[in-house]
């Protein structure tokens, strides 16, 4: 396989359960009436929708690894109802209306995965026990608050998501120093390697044959080029997220960011009877560089942080920078102290995708169709990409395809290396802003700076 086996594929892939040894690579010149680039959920629940809508539709998948190998299979496994893009940002381009539909689809596709997982027998770890977002300062609370407030104007009730005092939070999660939360239900956890495999073997059973170890190279209305031969299809789904760039002219259109993850060992039911974490919840705190974990099925903590690292080279997703393992373990400390001490028995990375105007798109155009953008929020949004295309595909037009991020136009990135600075200089900025807020306790002027920056 081309999977790189020096390195770490990282907690989930190992754990999932499944053989990952690649399926048969294409065999030569092939045709089909859908072929879809890439195998990570985009690619795998388009190809389930569409097989659902039309099992007479004949769908190749061309994977590079191995289903799952990419940000699929190595994410916080946050299924939220989150998007990249926030609403107020949504309503300033596309009206109030489309926003809060938006919205509703996404507080939708969250029980959807569910559904499937539970109707496919994917047993993907998946617990709908909603995401606990707490704030550790009185400037988080406030921010927090003002966030709350904001998002009642699109579609968010208060039975949507509600304030907790520390007491409240604590009795979900005892947080070191919690000042307050909010809490949606809207939320779920799953163990992300376990959904991508168990949908690659739930597409094959629809009789969509997968083509591991195969690497796209060029994309054309009517043609997918590979290096092993050349499938031709009515409709080519590009489903390559922070990989886009390696398909010949493409390499403006989404920058590849490298974020990081790591999982502690398991930890002793002291530790959990003493902080509780018994529903399943996704946790978040409130930072420049915040913090997403999930407790995971064997009693760790699963954690990542919100530090993206652009790279120039080689897209392997096992690009782990050597401060990624301090910057964990010191956030791990700062909420649980009492598993400063834990080891970290797994660290690892992934790339996702990023768009000029961070703004998420899936669209349909002169036979080829592409979804992405989702940035560190497409566990959800990959479902709803892949529910929306298989309608544009077979020419169903429900309200899905009547949503605001249906056949966006990204702006393409400036060149190289000035999109890398751009977006390295981003993230430096993040990082120091939260290291002097969190020293004293007032908002980073650079903070403000950077956010008037931000599209809008
Ligand atoms: C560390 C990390 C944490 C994250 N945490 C969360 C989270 O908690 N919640 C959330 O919502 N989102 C999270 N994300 C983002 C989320 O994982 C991604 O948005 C989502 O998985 C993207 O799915 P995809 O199918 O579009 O892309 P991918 O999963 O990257 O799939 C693309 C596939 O294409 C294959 N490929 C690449 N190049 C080629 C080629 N030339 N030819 C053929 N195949 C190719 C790759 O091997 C890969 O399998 C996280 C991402 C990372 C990296």
């Amino acid at each position: 396989m081309s999977a790189d086996r020096r390195h770490p594929a990282g907690f989930w892939l190992e754990t999932c359960g499944d053989d990952l040894t690649p399926r048969r690579p294409l065999p030569g010149d092939d045709v089909a009436d859908v072929a879809i680039v890439g195998a990570g959920f985009t690619g795998l629940w388009t190809a389930y929708y569409l097989a659902k809508a039309d099992p007479g539709l004949r769908i190749v998948v061309i994977e590079k690894d191995v289903a799952g190998w990419g940000a699929s299979g190595r994410n916080g496994g946050w299924c939220s109802a989150d998007l990249v893009s926030p609403p107020e940002v949504i309503a300033s381009r596309y009206g109030t209306d489309a926003a809060v539909a938006m919205q509703h689809a996404m507080f939708a596709t969250v029980p959807e995965i569910g559904r499937v997982c539970e109707a496919e027998d994917i047993d993907a770890h998946f617990v709908q026990g909603g995401s606990l977002k707490v704030a550790t300062s009185s400037l988080a609370a406030e921010r927090l608050r003002a966030d709350l407030e904001a998002s009642r104007s699109f579609g968010w009730t208060g039975d949507d998501r509600w304030w907790l005092d520390a007491g409240g939070s604590s009795e979900r999660i005892a947080v070191e120093g919690c000042v307050a939360a909010a809490y949606t239900p809207h939320c779920a956890a799953v163990h992300p390697a376990r959904l991508a495999r168990g949908l690659a073997r739930t597409v094959e059973r629809l009789d969509v044959r997968i083509h591991e170890g195969t690497i796209a190279r060029a994309i054309r209305p009517g043609r997918v080029r590979t290096e092993l031969g050349t499938v031709r299809a009515g409709t080519v789904v590009r489903a390559l997220e922070g990989a886009t760039g390696s398909l010949r002219g493409h390499g403006r259109l989404l920058l590849a960011v490298h974020i990081h993850m790591g999982v502690t060992e398991p930890l002793p039911a002291s530790f959990w009877e003493t902080v509780g974490w018994r529903e399943g919840e996704t946790l978040s705190d409130v930072r420049p560089v915040f913090v997403y974990a999930q407790r995971t099925r064997d009693d760790r903590i699963a954690l990542g942080l919100a530090r993206g690292h652009p790279h120039p080279g080689s897209l392997t997703p096992t690009y782990v920078v050597p401060t990624a393992s301090r910057a964990l373990r010191a956030s791990l400390s700062r909420l649980f102290p009492a598993a400063a001490g834990a080891r970290i028995d797994s660290l690892w990375s992934g790339y996702i995708g990023m768009s000029r105007d961070w703004f998420p798109s899936v669209g349909l155009r002169d036979g080829i169709a592409w979804a992405g953008g989702y940035f560190g929020d497409g566990v959800s949004t990959a479902n709803l990409a892949g529910r929306t295309l298989a309608e544009l595909i077979t020419d169903r037009e429900t309200e899905l395809s009547r949503l605001p991020w249906v056949g966006h136009r990204w702006r393409p990135w400036e060149p190289q290396p000035l999109a890398l600075a751009g977006v390295g200089g981003f993230f430096s900025a993040m990082r120091w802003a939260d290291a002097v807020e969190s020293r004293t306790g007032r908002p980073s002027r650079l903070l403000g700076a950077v956010e008037r920056l931000l599209p809008s």
